[in-house]
């Protein structure tokens, strides 16, 4: 594409156009640039040594961060120095080795790359004529993320910020296609999908929350009852939700007795798997989450386990169509070049009109890395959770509650309050040695630590566990 005319009046163009729109110079750019790449690597190359996690006061970040909007131009160097040591050094750091708390972030450099490239090309990926490549970029993952999860040809999806908006657009997808109904979930899903589903409109009556099972399932036989209890008070039945690993304790629904159950009873399965859905890549995990090729619609979230910076989450859709069927809009201010064969809008796949090119990074990991390393990635963090139960197991100070499972365990202190379990998580995290989860699992107060970082050691598991039982020290 260099023809002559066109390199020419480039040439000009590099004259008459500054480089940055608000003013900054070429030189003093690149300069303030790799100031910025040598600090994210000092992250990745140092970041281990650091806290996991770190909090401030509001009065102590608003001294540093707040103040009136400035009137005059700031020093760069200075103001990314305060973004760097105030701002992002204040947080979780989900991909540092000792952050088991909530669902770690353990983000790979590949992605931060493909990130980084897609912002500082101001990628768009909302229609076809403004965006055909990151748009195919974005089909192109899709259809491997489909392809790994055994779901059939002709399934679409649409990329989002995580996990909550991806959930809340397969269901209202799923309510287009089949109809208003009863959607039957239980207490350990997770609660986005609740807030959703309250959000778009679900009437209480519509919105069953099942006991799960002792392993903190789904359990079909409540699902039957419940779909038999509505049917005879003239309610419909219309959605099974399902999750692949739990975020409390990463337990697996019944997906193949569940896809069952949808089939006999005409109803729409909805699987969640933004947590544990990436498991497919391994054995262990492929075996856990057996069924979950039969989803109508599932969700995964590649910002939690493949290893992509915040955010991108992913909708899978079997039916062909539905997404546009739910999300198309065409208002003549949008008008352009029309899609042909292949070619899609993403504008018509959620409720998303400008959309960042989310696929650009995890495009960019699976061809830098290739799924074998992520597979082996993925299997890293089953077995560190496996670790981590022997070492329980082996501590008369603990008590396991939930096994390994899919990088998940749970334990507690025998008799402990949640008070204890609390104290004890935050103790580790007022320090920043590690970080992780105190919560409940049906009433009982637990500890949990969530394992997928592959970059974490054996050492940092016992280290964590030994100062959990330890507190307060004596
Ligand atoms: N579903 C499950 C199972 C999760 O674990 C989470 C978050 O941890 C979500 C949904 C929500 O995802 P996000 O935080 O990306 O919105």
């Amino acid at each position: 594409m260099s023809e002559d005319g066109i390199e020419a009046s480039h040439a000009s163009d590099t004259q008459a156009h500054p480089a940055d729109s608000l003013g900054l110079g070429i030189k003093e750019m690149r300069l303030l640039a790799h100031w910025a790449v040598d600090r994210v690597l000092d992250h990745f190359e140092h970041g281990a040594r650091g806290p996991a996690i770190r909090e401030s006061s509001s009065a102590e970040l608003l001294a540093a961060l707040g103040g009136p909007a400035p009137e005059e131009p700031g020093d760069p160097l200075q103001a990314m120095e305060t973004l760097v040591d105030v701002a992002l050094a204040n947080m979780q750091h989900g991909d540092h080795p000792r952050y088991f708390a909530r669902i770690p972030g353990p983000s790979s450099f590949a992605g931060v790359l493909g990130d980084w490239l897609g912002t500082g090309f101001n990628a768009i990926a909302a229609s076809w004529p403004g965006g055909s490549g990151p748009a195919t970029a974005e089909l192109v993952v899709l259809d491997w993320l489909r392809c790994l999860f055994g779901m059939p040809d002709g399934t679409e999806g649409v990329l989002a910020s995580g996990g909550s908006l991806a959930n809340i657009t397969g269901l209202i997808v799923a309510r287009k296609m089949a109809g208003a109904g009863v959607a039957y979930l239980s207490e350990q899903t997770h609660t986005s999908i609740t807030r959703g589903l309250v959000a778009v409109g679900f009437p209480p009556e519509h919105i069953r929350v099942l006991a799960s099972d002792a392993q903190f399932r789904l359990d079909v036989d409540c699902v039957r009852a419940a779909i038999d209890e509505d049917r005879a008070a003239g309610r419909r039945p219309g959605f099974v939700i399902a999750t692949a690993g739990t975020t409390n304790c990463g337990a697996v629904d019944p997906l193949g007795a569940l896809a069952d159950l949808c089939a006999a009873e005409d109803l729409w399965l909805h699987v969640d798997g933004a947590y544990g859905a990436p498991a497919v890549l391994c054995d262990a995990g492929r075996a856990a989450l057996d069924g979950i090729e039969r989803a109508d619609s599932l969700v995964v979230d590649p910002h939690k386990w493949l290893f992509q910076p915040y955010d991108i989450g992913c909708l899978l859709v079997r039916r062909a169509g539905a997404l546009a069927d739910t999300f198309h809009m065409s208002p003549e201010y949008l008008t352009g070049a029309s899609t042909g064969q292949g070619e899609v809008d993403f504008r018509d796949r959620s409720l998303e009109l400008s959309r960042r090119a989310r696929a650009l990074k995890l495009w960019l990991s699976f061809r830098i890395y290739g799924l074998g390393r992520m597979r082996a990635a993925i299997a890293r963090g089953i077995e560190l959770a496996e670790y981590a139960e022997s070492v329980v197991q082996a501590d008369a100070r603990w008590e396991l509650v939930t096994p390994a499972q899919l990088g998940i365990v749970t334990f507690a202190r025998p008799g402990a309050t949640a008070a204890d379990h609390a104290a004890r998580a935050d103790a580790l995290a007022r320090d920043g040695y590690a970080a992780v989860t105190s919560t409940a699992l049906r009433g009982r107060p637990v500890l949990r630590l969530c394992t997928i970082n592959p970059r974490t050691t054996e050492d940092d598991i016992a280290s964590t566990l030994e100062r959990l039982a330890a507190w307060p020290g004596s």
